[in-house]
This record gives C-alpha cells, structure tokens and sequence, in this order.
C-alpha cells in the first residue's frame, strides 16, 4: 500500500485487533497483523487477512433472505462492539457456502447502537426511532428490503 494510505492501513489493523478482535473468524476474517517495511519509493504496508470466501457477486437485494438476514446479524454484531462500519456495500461482504464476514474497516466510526437485532423481517417498515439505529434500519429499509412498505 502506499506510503500516504499507511495510516488508514494502521487504523484498519487496529479495528480488528481492538475492538473487533473478538469477531475475528465469525463476522470479520482472522487478521495475522500488520507488517511495515521501506522499498524504493517509501515505506511499505501490509495488513495480512485470512483468505475466506469471496466478494458477493449480486445486488443486496438479489441475495436470498436467509443471506441478507445472515448479513445483517454480522453487521449487527459489529455494531454489538461499538463501530459503524462507514462503507457498507456488496463489495466488502465475503461470502462461503451461506457464511459471511464483512471487510474494510478503515473509516469505521464509535457508535452507541440501541438496536435490539431483532430485524423482523416481512413485518411492515418500522419507525427508524424504535428500532434503535439509523444505519442498520436504513440497510434493513434500503439494501436488504427485509420489511414490507406497502
Ligand atoms: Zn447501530
């Protein structure tokens, strides 16, 4: 990676083995570290993931419900740990025989979700207030389309 994006690369590293760390292997892939060095144009970066699955290959809303919910309750654990994930989309969802785990966490944010997970889903749209997170009920609403808005 290149010598100015180190740092994001730096604070990734330190999402998964902070306050991510206990969803290593479940929702997030494991992480083996962060490896630094120089070569000829500057410093050098590697953050070192495990291979697992591969990116989704459809829309949100082309997945069947049993993936969409499945993805919803990774996204709802990381939220569990106190981050929003700040560029949620297909291309940072792995997928492996019906499992997922989400990538990318280099412009996560602190978060005090009051959501209870309970997604409900066929049930008519809830009020965004009650459900208790504006970024999760906007994925349930307008990715996943899990409720029914009439
Ligand atoms: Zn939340």
């Amino acid at each position: 990676m290149r010598e100015d994006l180190v740092p994001y690369l730096a604070e990734e590293a330190g999402v998964y083995n902070g306050a991510l760390a206990p969803l290593q292997g479940k929702a997030i892939p494991r992480c083996y570290g962060l490896y630094v060095g120089s070569g000829e144009c500057g410093q050098i970066a590697c953050l070192v993931l495990e291979h697992w699955g591969e990116c989704l290959h459809q829309p949100f809303d082309k997945l069947s419900l049993d993936i969409r919910m499945r993805i919803l309750e990774r996204l709802g654990e990381i939220h569990r740990q106190g981050l929003l994930h700040g560029d949620f989309a297909e291309r940072n969802v792995l997928e492996l025989n019906g499992d997922i785990r989400i990538i990318d966490f280099d412009q996560t944010e602190y978060h005090d979700c009051d959501c209870d997970m309970n997604f409900r889903p066929g049930e008519k749209l809830p009020d965004a207030e009650e459900f208790g997170c504006e970024q999760l009920w906007e994925v349930c609403r307008s990715d996943m389309r899990i409720w029914d808005v009439g």
